[in-house]
């Protein structure tokens, strides 16, 4: 399972806020040990930690992918240290008027931690973002090229058989003309949803290009990945993408499959998945097709079937 870019986006947001929530709130102390103003009533809470805004978005979080999170975990441990800390200074303050400089650091220092733990989770979490396509929340090329050139790597070092696969959305520009460009968006969201969902799990798939996608299938034989993805294209047809009027668009795809080959380059191997998708298209599209089976004519022509 992974979030959604929306997900992500607002999860950067929240992190950001709590960095100029604590910040504020410091702010407030420095007012206070310089000036002698009081300190908000909530320093004087035992549980602030969680009564704070970043606090109860923190422990309102039930995602795995969060809670499992080794510097999520981190920043909550700080983020209680620091509130803690704040509760026994507060009552210093309103006993002895100040603190002591060792205190003081001490808490200042929390503070950095605590800004600095949620600034590294707010990088991780813009790389992952630069990672996905927008309209349809599955990796965009570029992460896809890191995850086949692991594969690509496992396969020369382990003799084991990969597949790749490109797919092409059959006459999808008139799915546009017709219905219109939101309702194409709508489909690209729906295949993809429902092709990463009858995925194994350590399968990938990316979005290539505008209306293409490409799926690595490590550990299968050409053979194998053949009957995977015919049972990927028959549940297309079936796949319900509804229109506002009741109606339901209908979809095919075409398929080019291709053995991954240690002998040629990355880029070499995508090229003849698209050589055998070309030969779906010039088949008559909605099928699927190796390179391997292709007929010489067909290797290296151009894709400019209509
Ligand atoms: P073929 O069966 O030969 O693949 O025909 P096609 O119409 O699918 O192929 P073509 O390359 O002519 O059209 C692809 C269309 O995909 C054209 C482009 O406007 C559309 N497209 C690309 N990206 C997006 C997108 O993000 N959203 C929508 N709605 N359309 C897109
Ligand atoms: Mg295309
Ligand atoms: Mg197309």
């Amino acid at each position: 399972m992974r979030f959604t870019t929306e997900k992500i986006k607002l999860i950067i947001q929240v992190l950001e806020q709590a960095v100029s929530e604590h910040r504020g709130w410091l702010n407030d102390w420095h007012r206070s040990l310089i000036f002698g103003q009081p300190l908000a009533s909530t320093c004087f809470l035992k549980d602030s930690y969680r009564k704070c805004g970043f606090g109860q978005w923190y422990y309102s979080q039930s995602s795995p992918i969060l809670s499992d999170h080794s510097v999520f975990i981190l920043i909550g441990q700080i983020h209680r240290d620091l509130h803690n800390k704040a509760f026994v200074l507060a009552d210093k303050i309103k006993h002895y008027g100040t603190i002591s400089i060792k205190d003081y650091d001490f808490f200042i220092a929390k503070e950095q931690d605590f800004s600095k733990k949620i600034f590294d989770l707010r990088d991780e979490l813009r790389e992952v973002l630069f990672e996905i396509d927008p309209l349809t929340d599955i990796f965009n090329r570029q992460a896809f090229f890191r995850i086949l050139s692991y594969e690509y790597e496992r396969a020369s070092r382990t003799g084991q058989p990969c597949c790749i696969c490109m797919v092409d959305l059959d006459h999808f520009k008139a799915i546009n003309d017709t219905y219109g460009h939101l309702v194409g968006d709508r489909v690209l969201r729906a295949v993809a949803h429902y092709l990463t969902g009858k995925l194994r799990p350590y399968d990938s798939m990316c979005r290539y290009g505008g209306e293409e996608f490409l799926i690595c299938l490590p550990n299968t034989k050409l053979d194998k990945a053949k009957k995977i993805v015919n049972r990927l294209r028959i549940g297309l047809l079936s796949l319900p993408i509804d229109l506002d009027n009741d109606k339901q668009v209908k979809i095919t795809a075409s398929f080019g499959i291709a053995k991954m080959a240690i002998n040629i380059t990355i880029n070499d191997n995508i090229i003849r998945a698209d050589e055998a998708l070309y030969a779906a298209k010039y088949g008559g599209r909605n099928q699927a097709i190796a390179y391997e089976e292709i007929r010489p004519a067909l290797k290296n022509a151009r894709r400019n079937v209509k």
